[in-house]
């Protein structure tokens, strides 16, 4: 049988286990730590495996290093793992491959060593071989609780559990279960609201999705595509131009399928830059966008036909901003779609992305939204394939 074992569901105690979390956390401009849901989110597998008395090794990248760069240590979060886990000795390990071996053999069960940056080492996205052996050398057991790495074939992903027991951390658990749940038999109307800078990352999900989906809303940069597609002006926004045929093939797809696309009907257009200044309100039909300025959030006619339909969702799933939430002037359309899905308290949710979650990480209601996922590129893969490497290469 190909069957994943969870952590909760099998007898793991005494054992080390080298853990692959996800640090990944976003950083502010002074390299501090922007947001730590990332860490808070694995705390509770942290803690089931120490309760169990086991030795933990953790693995995660931070940003995209190519080579050892002291702005992307995993320091930080060391330090702030100590806040959320008191009484427990939480150790850096500098370079696993150079280490004393003692270190690891001297390793207590009240004792957390974090290897350093998992990308500083080329051997990492190489999915290199014999890289992967030597981390799984530092164990008895992996766990993958890292489900943002999930879609990517690297040696702290797929490697390792090649050469160890394995078993999915319990945040992990709860991506594979929710997602699933919701894909395989999702509660009707279904809703999704895809936003984002372009469409090229997200057009094979868009597609699936047109087939399982009620209506599919689409906002943000992508937006314009299909704006471009039905021949409106856009200015000078952004738009990948090479993909407007691609848009027209799938209005022409959902057409087939009876699966609504929406776009928005009024947009804010100005400078992205200048955040003193609102943007302008005009009409996408009465094609009043000048040249030199940018479509840059969705209007108020727009945010009331949206929210109209994600008020009558059963199932409503969200990934991408409508708009370019970074810049104040810009966020409300936003922060219009997170209250719109927290306050349909009937409704399934699934809120997920790296930008997504950023733009809605401090708001009140977050318990409302039934599966806050930590995935951008792996929750959209797993929607669209029902499979990721990661997730396959734990299966027995
Ligand atoms: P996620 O990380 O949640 O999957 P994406 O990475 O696809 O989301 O897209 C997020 C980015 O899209 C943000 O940086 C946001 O500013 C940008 N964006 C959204 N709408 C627009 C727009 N109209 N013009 C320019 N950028 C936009
Ligand atoms: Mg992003």
């Amino acid at each position: 049988m190909n069957k994943i074992s969870y952590i909760d569901e099998e007898d793991i105690s005494g054992k080390r286990v080298l853990l692959r979390a996800d640090f990944d956390v976003a950083l502010d401009a002074h390299n501090a730590i922007a947001d730590d849901f990332r860490i808070k989110q694995r705390i509770p597998t942290l803690q089931h495996l120490l309760k169990n008395k086991n030795k933990i090794i953790c693995v995660s990248k931070l940003g995209r290093p190519k080579e050892r760069d002291p702005k992307l240590s995993l320091k930080i979060i060391v330090q702030r793992l100590r806040r959320y886990l008191p009484g427990i000795k939480i150790r850096l390990i500098n370079d696993f491959l150079t280490e004393k071996p003692s270190v690891f053999a001297n390793q207590q069960p009240d004792e957390i060593l974090v290897l350093e940056n998992i990308r500083y080492y080329p051997q990492e996205k190489q999915n290199d071989k014999a890289f992967a052996q030597k981390l799984a050398a530092l164990a008895d057991v992996y766990v993958n609780d890292a489900f943002a790495m999930c879609h990517r074939p690297e040696a702290s992903v797929v490697g390792v559990p090649q050469f160890l027991p394995s078993y999915a951390g319990l945040q992990l658990k709860q991506e594979i279960k929710m997602i699933t749940a919701v894909i395989s038999t999702p509660k009707k109307p279904l809703v999704v609201i895809i936003g984002g800078a372009k469409i090229s990352t997200k057009i094979a999900v868009i597609s699936r999705l047109i087939e399982i989906a009620d209506y599919v809303i689409l906002g943000g940069g992508l937006a314009n595509v299909f704006f471009r597609a039905e021949r409106y002006l856009i200015g000078s926004s952004i738009c990948e131009y090479e993909m407007v045929l691609k848009a027209r093939q799938l209005l022409y797809l959902a057409e087939q399928q009876g699966t609504k696309i929406i776009l928005p009907t009024d947009v804010l257009f100005g400078d992205p830059d200048n955040t003193e200044k609102r943007g302008v309100v005009v009409k996408i039909k009465d094609n009043k966008i000048p040249k030199g300025k940018m479509i840059l959030d969705i209007g108020p006619e727009t945010k009331a036909l949206y929210g109209s339909i994600i008020a009558k969702a059963k199932t409503v799933i969200w990934n991408g901003p409508v708009g370019l939430f970074e810049n104040p002037a810009y966020r409300q359309g936003t922060d219009f779609i997170y209250y719109a899905i927290a306050h349909n308290i009937d409704a399934i949710s699934i809120v997920g992305g790296g930008d997504t979650l950023s733009a809605i990480s401090n708001k009140q209601y977050l318990t409302n939204i039934t599966h806050v996922s930590t995935g951008g590129g792996a929750m959209l893969e797993f929607i669209e394939k029902g499979a990721l490497p990661g997730i396959e290469a734990l299966k027995k």
